[in-house]
């Protein structure tokens, strides 16, 4: 059993609200983020890629984070890309 974190954003493509899994933003202890929410763990600065796409239309969701806090969705080109078991490369 793995855990993890949600995420909840609104898509920028379809304008729906994905939910989405992250292994490696929070404590994975299935707490629920989104926009003005700040993770306890690691402070990422910069576009963030989630593993998760929309559930809706498949769109590839990426998040600013400031000082590991959610500012919103971003366009940017990632700096960071999490992988499937919650991996991140960094750009
Ligand atoms: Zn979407």
């Amino acid at each position: 059993m793995g855990c993890y974190d949600t995420i909840i954003i609104n898509c920028p493509k379809c304008g729906k609200e994905a939910i989405v899994q992250t292994k490696a933003l929070g404590d994975n202890t299935l707490e629920t983020f989104g926009v003005g929410d700040t993770f306890d763990s690691d402070n990422y600065n910069g576009a963030f890629q989630i593993k998760d796409n929309c559930e809706h239309c498949g769109e590839v969701l990426k998040i600013q984070i400031k000082n590991g806090k959610i500012i919103g969705t971003t366009c940017e080109a990632p700096k960071y890309i999490e992988r499937a078991w919650g991996e991140v490369d960094e750009m």
